[in-house]
């Protein structure tokens, strides 16, 4: 009977594993044994939809979950309500379990406290406690095991040492980049002492923090990104993560060398845009967005430029730290996201369309615009967007004459679901290279002000590979929301008919 070992890395990225292919014997060796399949992320590229689109196989637009981390944590009490309940007894390890087969389940990202399988599940507190009080960068989490008696039975440890996603100041980043280090090893210690000693058919580990390594080193280790500071001590730092779960990965094949091995990510990683498209200002100047600004009062002009000269003054003396620092006094983080978003110089009443910011302040290739329906001017939604449609796809970057926009349309175009209204009206994504800004008042073309504080972003392209497979895949691609249901029929566990994924199988 078939065993599935199951390893999913948060962000791992197949273009670096290419990059560092030599120094990565084991991602080298299981690439080389797998069919070549391309793996793609949902839209939003987000850690939290396109873990709940793999646990549960459906899109975003039905399970209803795309929360993204923003570097201001300005969305951190949305993210700490999530219901687990929506995914809670439907993830393709809870269908395995019900279908009878044994399951080791290890950390799933947001699936705390574990829940009751057939088996063995082990995740982390919601709680956090900081530990020294002068570093207020780490946490130290409990960790829960279901059942409880199973901590004792296999000496699984109390709790575990990790850190919040915001950046340290400077001087802490060597401490930083050691207890993620030490984090990773111990973590893949215990998942592979489990793996040996527990009893399954259907093994997960899921590992979490090679997304944040790589938001914040970046710019440190890619000598093509416009802010590398040339030799540095960090250029290694993401190449060293991935040579850490290179060794994790290698001692699983070690030890269970005929199984069936899977390892995949939700997304990749990429350079984040440096330049940006002010899709704001196109807006206003179709008439569709209104400023603020009258004849009467100039303040949102001055006001956009102010912010403009702080945000490259800040950029150019490498203060980003301090305004992240500066936002997280609570009163302040509302203005610093404010910074990034334009809102106080939008009349958002008035206008007809305007930049979405359902993910987050980030400059991404990837948005929304949002149709104010409460004020058409006497036209119909559906021709506005189609307006919006034609007039994105017409962007040229005015320099080079080249596309802007790689495609765009309508939400329902994109997902269908319950939840679709969660999306903004319209769905974009920019070409390579760009990221949408919310600036007014300013011209197309822009400067990402966040590139050096995350200098590294999410990518659409993920990776996921096989080893040990007998069966043939029937097409070489994967959406994230496919890995469920392509693990269940490899498990021998008929797919369910009303879910999106579909097996690769
Ligand atoms: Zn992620």
């Amino acid at each position: 009977m078939n065993k599935i070992l199951s390893i999913g890395i948060d962000s791992l990225d197949p273009e670096l594993l290419l990059k560092y292919e030599v120094d990565l014997p084991n991602f080298t060796k299981i690439r080389k044994q797998s069919p070549v399949i391309h793996s793609s992320s949902v839209f939003p590229v987000d850690s939290i939809p396109a873990w709940v689109s793999i646990y549960t196989g459906l899109n975003p637009a039905k399970h209803g979950i795309i929360h993204s981390f923003d570097i201001f944590g300005s969305s951190w009490k949305d993210i700490v309500g999530i219901d687990v309940n929506v995914f809670k007894g439907s993830t393709f390890w809870d269908r395995a379990s019900d279908s009878g087969k044994k399951v080791c389940i290890l950390f799933p990202f947001l699936a705390d406290p574990p829940w009751e399988v057939n088996g063995l599940m082990v995740g982390r507190s919601t709680d956090e406690f900081h530990i020294p009080d002068e570093i207020t960068w780490m946490i130290r989490k409990d960790i829960t095991t279901c059942p409880a008696k199973a901590r004792a039975e296999y000496g699984i440890p109390d709790s575990i040492k990790g850190v919040k996603g915001r950046p340290p100041s400077k001087k802490d980043l060597d401490k930083y980049i050691d207890v993620l280090k030490a984090n990773t090893i111990e973590e893949g210690n215990l998942a592979l002492r489990l793996s040996k000693e527990a009893d399954w058919d259907l093994f997960f580990m899921m590992f979490s923090w090679l997304d944040i390594v790589q938001h914040f080193f970046w710019r440190y280790c890619d000598e093509e990104d416009p802010t590398y500071p040339g030799k540095n001590p960090y250029q290694n730092v993401i190449k060293e993560f991935y040579q850490i779960y290179d060794n994790i990965l290698g001692e699983f094949m070690e030890a269970h060398p005929e199984t069936t091995t899977i390892v995949f990510s939700d997304h990749g990683h990429a350079m984040r845009p440096v330049r940006t498209v002010n899709i704001n200002e196109v807006l206003r100047k179709k008439g569709l967005l209104k400023s603020r600004s009258g004849r009467i009062s100039p303040a949102p002009f001055i006001l956009e430029n102010l912010k403009r000269i702080s945000l490259d003054l800040i950029r150019k003396f490498e203060l980003d730290h301090l305004m992240v620092r500066v936002s997280k006094s609570k009163a302040l983080s509302s203005i610093s996201k404010d910074i990034y978003m334009s809102s106080a110089s939008i009349d958002l009443d008035r206008s007809m369309a305007y930049l979405s910011s359902f993910a987050g302040p980030k400059s991404y290739s990837h948005g929304g615009i949002e149709v104010n329906k409460g004020n058409l001017e006497g036209g119909s939604y559906e021709e506005l967007r189609t307006m919006l449609i034609d007039e994105l796809s017409g962007l040229i970057e005015p320099e080079t004459g080249q596309k802007l926009v790689k495609w765009v349309c309508r939400r329902e175009d994109l997902y269908q679901g319950q939840n679709i209204h969660l999306y903004p009206d319209i769905v974009f994504e920019l070409v390579e290279g760009y990221g949408v800004y919310w600036g007014i008042h300013t011209p197309l073309i822009g400067t990402a002000y966040e590139h050096k504080l995350a200098s590294g972003g999410h990518h659409r392209d993920a990776v996921f590979l096989i080893a040990n497979c007998t069966e043939q895949p029937k097409r070489d691609n994967i959406s994230v929301m496919d890995i469920g249901p392509t693990i269940l029929q490899l498990l021998g566990i008929k797919p369910e008919e009303e879910i999106d994924g579909k097996s690769i199988f």
